[in-house]
């Protein structure tokens, strides 16, 4: 089944000089895929992400997200389907500093006006699976950068969301704590049966997806699916990005 469906994006940005940022994107979705888009810098992946997961809109052409074309949404009926449908993961956490750990989690549920008792079961939960349940209690401050995004993690996918996004959601962590992350993304996707598009810049974490998009320019430039092993799909993955060039 489709759980989502880009049908010819185009994104203009009108500044002093009008930029063609994504240029007659088509792309499919799955439900259950694990989707990696890979592309140098400035080659239009955020723009991409932002307009899938409604913060920005497209100049032509169409988003379809589980039977919805977003487009058609707006105010309240839009704010609804983002927190039920959407999971989003940045790059910089987004946490709020003024609510603890457990808070953060909690919030889209907070917003949904659901039973406090389900609610503080939930996110015990979910702070289980991801490994966070003991530091609940401390403020975002308190904690590692790790531990921060499996928190901002655990608030994307406390709703179920039909597609959780994630643009370069390891870019400010050590490697070891990157490895961690997205070993989560991996174990999220295969036992919870989350669909997930993840913007990337490193092969490896590329390599735990079922498929990569290479985006260049504003245009899709090839897609590989995962056959074989981790370690073959690596050397895939490695293979297209110096065709490509200038990837981080
Ligand atoms: P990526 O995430 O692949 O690095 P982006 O999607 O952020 O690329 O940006 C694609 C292109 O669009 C870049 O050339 C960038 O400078 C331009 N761009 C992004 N956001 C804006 C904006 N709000 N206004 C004007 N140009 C933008
Ligand atoms: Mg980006």
């Amino acid at each position: 089944m489709n759980i989502l469906s880009i049908k010819n994006i185009s994104k203009t940005y009108y500044g002093k000089v009008p930029y063609k940022a994504l240029d007659s994107i088509n792309l499919s979705i799955e439900k259950g895929e694990f989707v990696a888009v890979m592309g140098p810098s400035g080659s239009g992946k955020s723009t991409l992400l932002n307009i899938i997961s409604t913060i920005d809109k497209q100049s032509e052409g169409q988003v379809i997200l589980n039977g919805q074309d977003t487009s058609k949404l707006e105010g309240e009926k839009l704010a609804e389907f983002r927190r039920k449908q959407l999971g989003f993961v940045f790059q910089n956490f987004n946490l709020i500093d003024t609510l603890t750990v457990g808070e953060n989690i909690m919030l889209p549920l907070t917003l949904d006006g659901r039973n406090v008792k389900k609610m503080n079961r939930e996110t015990k939960n979910i702070s289980e699976f991801l490994g966070i349940d003991k530091i609940l209690d401390r403020r975002t401050y308190e904690i590692s950068g790790g531990q921060a995004q499996r928190c901002a993690i655990a608030r994307a996918i406390i709703n179920k969301p039909s597609l959780l996004l994630a643009d370069e959601p390891t870019g400010n962590l050590d490697s070891k704590s990157t490895d961690d992350v997205l070993e989560l993304f991996a174990k999220i996707n295969k036992e919870q049966s989350v669909t997930t598009l993840m913007v990337t810049h490193e092969a490896y974490s590329a390599s735990h997806s079922d498929r990569v998009v290479f985006i260049k320019d504003g245009c899709i430039y090839t897609e590989i699916k995962k056959s074989g092993t981790n370690s073959s799909f690596y050397n895939k993955i490695l293979s297209v990005l110096s065709q490509i060039g200038g990837v981080r």
